[in-house]
């Protein structure tokens, strides 16, 4: 079995996205990321701390929007407009959950598509879908990175994701279409889920349930990608899969944490970055 490293995957991107910054910055450029930050919830804290370092750690200008929990769908929607006017504003993302009562799908559909570093909008949704250069959801992408960094042969294979968020199941099986997998997408009415999983050459697990994901479910071999990010009995970080059990019988598996949790903050900056290019014509690497 081989460990996917996404840590050490996630660092060689950023030292890439930081040169680029550089000599684009050295021609005149002005890249820059917002994160809009609604209420205090703990995990929102830490993962918006950690995109914000991400961008200091690469030179990109970050600006943190932050708004109280009692925040009116207007004052949300007002933060969003300011940002999509903004030149100084390459991209930006609503930082998720938002506090009870705001519509997450309403205050997405205000975001500027140009600058939706997440590609959440319907818009860039809708590119992905129909095969077209889009920004894509960060942590499927990440995934989609991790397989090509580990010359992971994709073309034909049977792909199973198991979760169809519209964060990441649903964009991940559609990137793993555009390489061309045979997919299969389940969920919580999916029937003999195990046999289903069995089949996978690629599972891919993102459910949010600690360890439900056991050696019985994997084939032989398999590839298994892990995003879940959970707390087990003892309340320590762990995937959605168990990973002391499945690591013996696959070929890959990611770890958690370590695995797909930095390339998501990886892909944030490198969308900023594709973003940037994309509103300035400049062809993309
Ligand atoms: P979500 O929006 O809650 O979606 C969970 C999906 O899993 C749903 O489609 C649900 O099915 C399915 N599901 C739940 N229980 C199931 C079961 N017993 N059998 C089969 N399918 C089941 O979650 P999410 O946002 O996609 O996140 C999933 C996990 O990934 C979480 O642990 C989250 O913390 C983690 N995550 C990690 C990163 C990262 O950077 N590493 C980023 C995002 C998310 P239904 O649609 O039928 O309800």
């Amino acid at each position: 079995m081989q460990l996917i490293e996404g840590k050490v995957v996630a660092a060689a991107i950023r030292a890439n996205i930081k040169e680029r910054l550089a000599s684009l910055k050295a021609q005149g450029a002005n890249v820059g990321l917002a994160v809009i930050l609604v209420g205090n919830d703990p995990a929102s804290e830490v993962y918006v701390r950690n995109k914000i370092k991400a961008c200091e750690e690469v030179g990109m200008n970050s600006r943190l929007v932050r708004l109280p929990e009692d925040s009116s769908f207007d004052d949300v929607a007002s933060a969003i407009r300011a940002l999509n006017e903004d030149p100084d504003i390459t991209g930006m993302i609503l930082q998720l959950p938002l506090p009870a009562g705001l519509s997450e799908e309403k205050l997405i559909d205000l975001i500027s598509p140009e600058k939706d570093v997440d590609g959440c909008t319907v818009v860039q949704k809708g590119r992905l879908w129909t095969g077209r250069d889009s920004l894509v959801a960060c942590t499927p992408l990440g995934v989609i990175r991790l397989l090509e960094h580990y010359e992971i042969p994709l073309a034909g294979k049977s792909a199973v994701v198991i979760g169809r968020s519209n964060l990441v199941g649903k964009p991940l099986a559609q990137l793993l279409l555009n390489k061309n997998c045979t997919v299969t997408i389940c969920h919580s009415r999916t029937r003999n889920l195990a046999e289903v999983a069995r089949g996978a050459d690629i599972l891919c697990v993102a459910i949010g349930k600690a360890k439900f994901v056991t050696a019985d479910m994997v084939k032989e071999g398999a590839v298994v990608i892990d995003v879940g990010m959970d707390r087990d009995e003892n309340g320590k970080l762990c995937g959605d899969v168990d990973f002391a059990g499945v690591s013996d019988k696959c070929s890959y598996i990611t770890p958690v944490p370590g695995g797909v949790g930095p390339m998501t903050v990886a892909m944030l900056i490198e969308n900023t970055l594709t973003a940037y290019c994309l509103q300035n014509g400049i062809k993309l690497d």
